[in-house]
């Protein structure tokens, strides 16, 4: 979906120039700033940007505008974007292209997913330059790495046991999910924030409760469950169950209604 640059976005190529204090240092977008190649250079591994409606969460339902990122650190058995992460795809665009075709989309809010973003080098500079332009920006991670970045609402989703692979994968998968450490760290830098937890069933639950213990002062109704799953019919299997435990635990239940109305898949 790349797009040449519209004349808005060449306007915006000027307020791009500055380098950001989200920049990390001794890297090379910190070079030649005098003629902009800084910004030319801020570049972000991207798998696919789509605009299409949230699916899960506290805003499920709203149109927006999603950048996922490639590439992550877990492994995770059910993970519905393999593409972004178990065999990352895509290319490296700038935060200047991303930026310009997130106002064009005509979106007020952009999610910035993956993979992992927050293993992007760039996801200062990216998260920065959306909100400078006025969007509302979700970024959505698993809570693992914590870069300076910015956003408007953090969607936390630890993992638990469920998502652990079978193979050589599965030790380092469990032992970064396992460090919530990081994940509550990031959780008090954000004023707005929301927790979603895919789970299979009630046996799930104890590990649940006890990450959230781990996570801190949480609001309970900033915590939502999801049904696992990577089809419509699968989550639909397990979804009265898992209302059931929102409605033990005083949690919010979360649809995932790319599955409901698109189907699933990339784009959407
Ligand atoms: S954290 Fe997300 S992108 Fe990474 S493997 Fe798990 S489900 Fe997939």
């Amino acid at each position: 979906m790349s797009r040449g640059l519209s004349r808005g976005a060449r306007r915006k190529k000027v307020a791009l120039k500055s380098v950001s204090p989200f920049r990390a240092s001794g890297t090379e977008t910190e070079t030649d700033t005098e003629t902009g190649q800084d910004d030319r250079l801020a570049t972000v591994h991207i798998a696919e940007t789509f605009t299409s409606l949230q699916g899960e969460g506290i805003l499920a339902g709203i149109r927006s505008f999603f950048i996922r990122t490639s590439g992550c650190n877990l492994r995770c058995r059910w993970c519905d974007t393999p593409y972004a992460s178990w065999s990352p795809e895509g290319k490296r665009r700038s935060v200047e292209e991303l930026v310009a075709e997130s106002e064009e989309s005509g979106a007020r809010f952009v999610v910035v997913t993956g993979g992992e973003p927050l293993l992007q080098r760039e996801i200062g500079v990216l998260t920065e330059r959306l909100q400078a332009v006025g969007m509302h920006v979700t970024v959505e991670t698993a809570g693992t790495v914590e870069p300076p970045f910015r956003c408007n609402l953090l969607s936390l989703s630890p993992k638990t046991a469920n998502s652990d692979p079978t193979g050589d994968a599965r030790e380092r998968h469990a032992r970064l999910r396992g460090d919530v450490a990081v994940a509550r760290r990031l959780l008090a830098r954000f004023s707005d924030y929301q927790i979603k937890f895919v789970v299979e069933g009630a046996d799930d639950m104890p590990e649940v409760l006890d990450i959230l213990e781990g996570l801190g002062n949480v609001d309970p109704r900033r915590v939502l469950l999801m049904a696992q799953g990577r089809t419509a019919m699968e989550v639909s299997e397990k979804a009265s169950g898992v209302a059931a435990l929102c409605i033990e635990h005083g949690f919010r239940y979360t649809p995932r209604l790319h599955l409901d109305l698109f189907g699933g898949g990339r784009g959407v």
